[in-house]
């Protein structure tokens, strides 16, 4: 059987965004889980779209991930150059262009923007168009070589009949049969020499001999002009597999301005990596068992791309945010301890054991900044209101919580030990000897030392930290507050 080869094809356009990062993801997956080789191509044939620094982001996004490629424009696997405008230096496209035009499949145009302007327009999904009438196909040889010899502005246009259908096969859309008279005669060189997009990777997939192309479903209504273009060449259509759109909470097309769309961004959010791989993995794809958590090791021996949606897949941030709490979870201590420390010194400066805090917060965050929001309270005791005190289920109440507060107290002035196991000790000696509950006790210790409902340990870990002096003053103010109630 045929070696799976696929490939990635960013443009470098920007940042990387959760849409060119899946294309990226499901392309890695389809080739190793077949032992195929997966290639980066650098599509940068729009230099008008050409953005500064967005190669450098794709490699370092690509090394981060694990997605390793086989071959690209720093590993020579023998197809290269791996960069379309330097594979336009060696004259590719307009060699096969150049074949269609004899063939008859393409022409050339000289058609200006004046005339263009002028043609009849259609509106096609949202965007209007200008549908070219083929006006240059009657020119003879003769005319263009004139034309050719005198320099004039040229483009070539594929060939499209208007007349019959074209039908090309999608593995998850399964056949798809268009009018041929929809199908504009797309232009394949530009006239600044370079080939467009819908050019470029026909030949490139061809000559790079790449099996299966992935990409987003914003390709689908394009690609009956690409098969045109394979049999034009008579050559063997690649498997596609377009991916279904990714949209926001509310169903809209996830859009590059809502934040949490590139790869940096989150990051800088606070998500890890591992997670928002996992979790892009499954924006579309899901395996039979609906497991959730994934290394790419186990996504590379899971991933069967015939399981891909043809659904829209809702990026849901609440999800993700889930998951990244999963991976901060499972994660090895010291390893988050080194992620977690710089969040952990700017919400704590001064001499907090930040090691212990660490421990606590670990199981309890979902992203790395929720932590300040945590720990806040260590550093300073949070203005709170006396009616926290009143705990249903702990039974307790401001008047119970006074009574319990000023009781222990004188225990925990003479208490010289403010280890976490010591004050534990001496508290449930005190729940003991008053035959309570244990939280009836714990509630309004808790509550003073915190001034929190939620807290990321029990009182006497807090006090612990806190140590004696200050534990003591909020128990002081617990019971000033209580009184006041
Ligand atoms: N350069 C195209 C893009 O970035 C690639 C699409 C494809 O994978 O064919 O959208």
């Amino acid at each position: 059987m045929e070696k799976i080869r696929t490939r990635y094809a960013p443009s470098p356009t920007g940042k990387m965004h959760v849409g060119n990062l899946r294309s990226a993801l499901y392309e890695f997956l389809i080739a190793k889980h077949a032992g195929g080789d997966f290639m980066l191509r650098i599509e940068d044939t729009d230099q008008e779209r050409f953005v500064d620094g967005a190669i450098e982001i794709i490699y370092r996004t690509m090394e981060k991930t694990g997605l390793i490629h086989d071959e690209g424009p720093d590993k020579d696997g023998g197809y290269g150059p791996y960069v379309q405008s330097e594979r336009m230096k060696t004259g590719i496209y307009m060699k096969y262009a150049q074949e269609l035009v004899d063939k008859g499949e393409a022409y050339y145009c000289f058609c200006d923007r004046e005339r263009l302007a002028s043609l009849k327009t259609e509106v096609v999904e949202g965007k209007e168009i200008s549908i070219y009438d083929k006006h240059c196909l009657g020119l003879s040889g003769e005319e263009v070589e004139a034309n050719l010899a005198a320099d004039m502005p040229f483009v070539i246009r594929q060939n499209i009949p208007n007349e019959g259908t074209t039908t090309f096969h999608d593995e998850l859309y399964g056949d798809i049969t268009v009018e041929n008279s929809e199908l504009d005669d797309m232009i394949l060189i530009k006239s600044d020499g370079f080939p467009t997009y819908n050019f470029a990777n026909v030949v490139d997939d061809h000559t790079m001999n790449i099996t299966h192309v992935v990409r987003g479903n914003e390709y689908l209504s394009s690609s009956p002009k690409y098969v045109r273009l394979y049999d034009a060449f008579g050559w063997q259509v690649p498997v596609y597999i377009h991916l279904p759109l990714i949209t926001d909470e509310n169903h809209k097309k996830l859009a590059k301005r809502s934040g949490h769309a590139s790869f940096e961004d989150l990051l800088e959010q606070g998500f890890v990596t591992e997670a928002i791989i996992n979790y892009i993995a499954l924006l579309g794809w899901s395996p039979e068992d609906n497991r959730e958590i994934f290394s790419l090791r186990e996504l590379i021996e899971n991933f069967d791309y015939h399981r891909i949606s043809k659904s829209p897949a809702v990026f849901d941030i609440v999800k993700l945010r889930w998951m990244n709490g999963e991976y901060i979870k499972a994660m090895d201590f010291d390893v988050f301890y080194g992620m977690a420390q710089p969040y952990l010194q700017s919400a704590l400066p001064g001499n907090f054991d930040l090691k212990k805090i660490a421990a606590m917060v670990k199981t309890r965050i979902e992203v790395f900044p929720d932590i300040a929001d945590m720990v806040d309270f260590f550093r300073e005791l949070p203005e709170y209101d006396a009616a926290m005190y009143t705990h249903k289920k702990m039974k307790t109440d401001t008047a119970s919580s006074l009574e319990v507060l000023r009781e222990v107290l004188p225990i925990l002035e003479a208490q010289e030990d403010y280890g976490n196991d010591a004050l534990y000790q001496a508290l449930s000696a005190y729940v003991e000897q008053k035959g309570y509950k244990n939280g009836y006790v714990m509630w309004p210790v808790r509550t003073a030392v915190s001034g929190k409902q939620m807290t990321p340990a029990g009182a006497t870990e807090i006090m612990e930290i806190l140590g004696k002096e200050e534990s003591l003053r909020r128990i002081r103010k617990g019971i000033e507050l209580l009184q006041n109630a």
